[in-house]
C-alpha cells in the first residue's frame, strides 16, 4: 500500500512553499493536481508522473489518487493555498473512508488565500475573523448569505473566497453594509497574491464597488471589522493592546 499527501502549494509563488510540501512533493512519484496548480509547481515535477484535471473534476482527482496509492505508488494531491481550505484534504479523507480503504493520508499545510491576501493588505485579520466561500456548487446560496449576515451580526473580519458569482457577492456584500450600518468600513480586494500579475485594493464598504471589474476567481475580499482601520492605504484591525497600554512611542531625547 502506497500513500497519499494532501498538499498545500501556498497562493503561488516560490517564496511561499513550506519546506515540508517540498520535501513531500521530492518524495511523491505521482502529483496529481487541477491543470494551473501543476503549472505552478512545474519546477518540482521532473520525473514524476502528473495527472491533471479541470476546475470541477475534484472527486476524479481524490479517486486517481487512492486508486494509485493502493497500486503502492507515493501521490501527491495539490491544492493552492491550503489543502484543508476549500481544497482536497476533506474530500481524499471522505472517499478513503467511504470506500473502505485503509491508505495513509497525511495533510501538508499551506499558507492559505487568507493570510497570504491580509499580508498584502495590512493586517487585518489581528482580531476574531470568519471565512467565508461564496461558491455555491454545493452550498445553497440562502446558507451562504446566512453565514455572511451571522458573521457581520458577530462583528467578525469577513473573508470571502471564490467571489465569482457577482449577484450573490453583491447581496453579501449588502447585507453587510446593512447590518455594520458603517460605509467606512475597510475592504480589502486582492486578485491573485503572489502570482505574477497581482494588484491590490484597499477601499471601504461604500465604495469597493468601483473594483467589481476587477474581480475574478483568484480574488479573496476582507471586510474589516467596526474598530478596522486605514492608515497610509493598509487596513490595520487593532487587537485591543490600546485598551491596556498606552501606545504612545516616547521619544528619548526629549
Ligand atoms: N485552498 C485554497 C482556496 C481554494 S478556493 C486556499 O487555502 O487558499 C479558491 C479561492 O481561493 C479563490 O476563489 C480565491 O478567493 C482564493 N485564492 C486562491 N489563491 C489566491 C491568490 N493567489 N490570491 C487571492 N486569492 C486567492
Amino acid at each position: 500500500m502506497g500513500k497519499i499527501f494532501v498538499i498545500g502549494i501556498g497562493p503561488g509563488g516560490k517564496e511561499t512553499r513550506t519546506l515540508e510540501m517540498l520535501e513531500a512533493i521530492r518524495q511523491s512519484d505521482v502529483v496529481v493536481a487541477y491543470t494551473t496548480y501543476a503549472k505552478l509547481i512545474q519546477d518540482l515535477l521532473d520525473g514524476k508522473e502528473v495527472i491533471t484535471a479541470k476546475m470541477r473534476e475534484e472527486v476524479y482527482r481524490a479517486k486517481v489518487a487512492i486508486e494509485k496509492a493502493m497500486e503502492g505508488h507515493t501521490v501527491a494531491v495539490v491544492s493552492s493555498g491550503d489543502p484543508q481550505v476549500y481544497g482536497m484534504a476533506g474530500l481524499v479523507y471522505d472517499m478513503a473512508c467511504k470506500n473502505n480503504v485503509n491508505v495513509e493520508i497525511q495533510i501538508i499545510p499551506g499558507v492559505t488565500a487568507a493570510n497570504a491576501v491580509a499580508a498584502k493588505l495590512g493586517s487585518p485579520l489581528s482580531m476574531d475573523f470568519a471565512v467565508i466561500s461564496l461558491s455555491d456548487l454545493l452550498i445553497p446560496p440562502e446558507e451562504i448569505l446566512t453565514r455572511v449576515r451571522k458573521a457581520a451580526e458577530g462583528d467578525f473580519v469577513i473573508v470571502l473566497y471564490n467571489p465569482i458569482n457577482k449577484p450573490l457577492l453583491l447581496e453579501a456584500m449588502k447585507i453587510i453594509k446593512d447590518v455594520k450600518k458603517k460605509g467606512d468600513t475597510p475592504v480589502g480586494i486582492v486578485k491573485s497574491a503572489y502570482r505574477e500579475d497581482e494588484e491590490v485594493f484597499v477601499s471601504t464598504l461604500l465604495s469597493w464597488e468601483e473594483f467589481l471589474n476587477k474581480i475574478n476567481m483568484i480574488t479573496t475580499i476582507i471586510v474589516g471589522n467596526s474598530k478596522s482601520y486605514i492608515y497610509n492605504n493598509k487596513i490595520i484591525t487593532p487587537r485591543g493592546y490600546e485598551r491596556r497600554y498606552d501606545l504612545h512611542v516616547v521619544d528619548s531625547n526629549s
